[in-house]
């Protein structure tokens, strides 16, 4: 932390800065200029009395952090990437993963031929909602445990890994007993006390961007998670609000290699949530595989026109496999790069 004394700060006031610094646990160290003083609070801020009510004392001009307040989930602390492994599948490694599947479990013939489509197309896990977050009460809600036990039978006969929502603590423990991977939902990426409460969970998490959350804020959400015990955070750009109202959300794409360069942990794209139309899946598909985004989450379902929930951003099986083909041989031009520059995993 680096304070800055005003330009007419007397000893005094330099002192008492000095006392209060070392009495929280830090290095001082002074450097005295023409102008002003500045004083060095040295030793890791996070997780220690944070100085910036000092900022209020007489004589002191500002404080500024040197470090990022997230520890874990920064490249400051880890260099290499975090690779999460869920079965046989690697998440943050040089294969571009792709999570397929509907908006929510509709029923068991729905999700089946759902899951069956997401293999045939190469995908390498399902996704699908038991327990819906939707703006008004009176939408379909999800099937509930109804929905992970069609999620787990279409796991048996697929072999594909299982991502389905979270929304509150106290489903994680039969959640975990069905899925292999725990989402945590844009609309609840500050709910603090779930992501603490995922944070004590055994399955990976992936941690979804907020409509209106900063990357800060996303990777201080994550720290959540990380810092109660759970390493295997994978986070997720799915669109943030802006003016625009051509479509759903806009998809923050430059979010791709800004976060790959502040943290360690893989960054996947969900464009089907941020465009919110079924047609413009696939450019905003290819822009996540192109710009290095580690995998993507697209929704699919067998007959969008009677979705229960997002028919009309969600892909017709023939779509998906187009998507499918088109993203490969960018994934392949990309992801070798990325695995020469990152080392094989
Ligand atoms: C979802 O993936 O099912 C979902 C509700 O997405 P989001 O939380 O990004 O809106
Ligand atoms: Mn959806």
């Amino acid at each position: 932390m680096i304070i800055v004394m005003k330009n007419k700060a007397d000893e005094k006031a330099v002192e008492k800065v000095l006392e209060w610094i070392e009495a929280a646990g830090y290095k001082a160290h002074v450097s005295k200029g023409v102008e002003r003083t500045i004083i060095g609070a040295i030793g890791d801020e996070r997780g220690k009395v944070f100085l910036k009510a000092v900022e209020t004392w007489p004589g002191v001009e500002k404080v500024m952090p040197i470090l990022q307040p997230y520890k874990l989930a920064s490249r400051e602390t880890k260099q290499g990437d975090t690779v999460i492994t869920v079965g046989d599948v690697e998440i943050g490694g040089p294969k571009c993963v792709v999570i397929a599947g509907p908006c929510a479990v509709e029923s068991s013939e729905q999700l089946m031929e759902a899951a069956s489509v997401v293999k045939k197309g190469g995908a390498s896990m399902l996704r699908g909602g038991a327990f819906k977050p939707r703006t008004s009460p009176y939408s379909f809600q999800g099937l509930g445990e109804e929905g992970l036990k069609i999620l787990a039978k279409a796991r048996e006969k697929t072999g594909l890994p299982v991502v389905t929502e979270v929304m509150r603590a106290s489903d994680i423990e039969l959640i975990e007993g069905y899925a292999d991977v725990l989402q945590v939902g844009a609309r609840n990426v500050q709910n603090f006390a779930l992501l603490k409460a995922v944070g004590q969970a055994k399955k990976p998490v992936l941690l979804k961007r907020g409509m209106m959350t900063t990357l800060e804020e996303l990777l201080m959400s994550a720290e959540y998670i990380l810092a109660s015990g759970n390493a295997n955070v994978i986070l997720c750009e799915r669109g943030i609000r802006t003016f625009e109202t051509a479509m759903r959300n806009t998809l923050d794409i430059s979010a791709v290699p800004v976060l790959k360069d502040k943290t360690h942990l893989p960054v996947i794209v969900d464009p089907s949530h941020a465009i919110g139309k079924w047609k413009f899946v696939l450019p905003l598909a290819k822009a996540a595989v192109a710009v290095g985004a580690d995998g993507l989450m697209i929704e699919v379902h067998p007959d969008p026109q009677h979705a229960l929930s997002d028919g009309p951003q969600s892909l017709k099986p023939e779509r998906f496999y187009d998507l499918m083909r088109e993203i490969e041989s960018i994934a392949k031009i990309v992801r070798k790069g990325y695995a020469e520059a990152h080392g094989a995993h």
